[in-house]
C-alpha cells in the first residue's frame, strides 16, 4: 500500500508468531528488503578487539594507515555487545578458550568468525602441545586465513571473502527471516571450556 492508502495491503491476524513469520517473509523475500539487509551487514562488520597471540600484530597492521581496512567497511571495536565479528588471532590456549567463548556469547546475531594464522588452522608450531584448542571447537568459523604470520593483505582478503559470502548466501536476511543461520550449525563446545579457570 502506498502512502495515500492506494494499492493492495496485507493484514495478518491470528497467532502472533505465525503472523510475525509471514510479515518477515514478506519484507525479506517478497519486498526484496533482504538484499538491503545483506548489503548493510556485509559493509558493517565490527570485529572485536580480542588478541589471543602474536597474529594480533598483523591484525593491528591491517587497520594501520598503510592497509586501511576501514575502507572495506570493517572497524575493530572493544565492546563485545556492539560487535558482530570475531577474528581469532592465532593460538588459543585452553585458558583463553573460555574468554573467547564468553565474548562470542555476548555478541549479537548474526555474527561471524574468522580464524587467522597457522596456529588457528591446526595448531601451527604448537600443533602437538597439550594446551591448544582449535578455534572451530569454540565458535563456527566462516573464513580461515593461512600463514605464519598472515600478511595484513590476507586479513583484507578474508573480510572481502566474508562479505561475498554474506551477500551470496543471504546470511543476514535469512537470519532475520528464519531466526538462525541456515549455512552454519551453531557450535556447542563438547567440553566445559571454563573448567581450566575453575581448577
Ligand atoms: S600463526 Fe605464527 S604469528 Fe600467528 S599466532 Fe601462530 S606463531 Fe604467532
Amino acid at each position: 500500500m502506498d502512502g495515500n492508502g492506494n494499492g493492495e495491503g496485507k493484514v495478518y491476524v491470528g497467532n502472533i508468531n505465525v503472523s510475525a513469520r509471514k510479515a518477515r517473509k514478506l519484507l525479506m523475500s517478497d519486498l526484496k528488503l533482504g538484499k538491503l539487509v545483506d548489503w548493510g551487514t556485509a559493509f558493517s562488520l565490527w570485529p572485536i578487539h580480542l588478541t589471543t597471540s602474536c597474529c594480533g600484530c598483523e591484525f593491528a597492521a591491517a587497520w594501520s594507515p598503510r592497509y586501511d581496512n576501514e575502507q572495506h567497511g570493517a572497524l575493530p571495536w572493544i565492546g563485545p555487545r556492539q560487535t558482530n565479528m570475531i577474528i581469532i588471532e592465532g593460538t588459543v590456549t585452553k585458558k583463553m578458550a573460555c574468554a573467547v567463548r564468553i565474548v562470542w556469547e555476548q555478541m549479537p546475531q548474526p555474527k561471524f568468525a574468522i580464524a587467522m594464522g597457522a596456529c588457528a588452522l591446526d595448531g601451527g608450531i604448537f600443533y602437538n602441545s597439550y594446551n591448544i584448542v582449535r578455534p572451530w571447537q569454540i565458535v563456527p568459523v566462516d573464513v580461515y586465513i593461512p600463514g605464519c604470520p598472515p600478511r595484513p593483505e590476507s586479513v583484507a582478503k578474508s573480510i572481502i571473502m566474508l562479505q561475498k559470502k554474506i551477500r551470496e548466501k543471504q546470511v543476514a536476511s535469512k537470519f532475520v527471516e528464519e531466526g538462525w543461520r541456515p549455512d552454519k550449525e551453531y557450535v556447542i563446545p563438547k567440553e566445559d571450556l571454563c573448567s581450566w579457570w575453575r581448577g
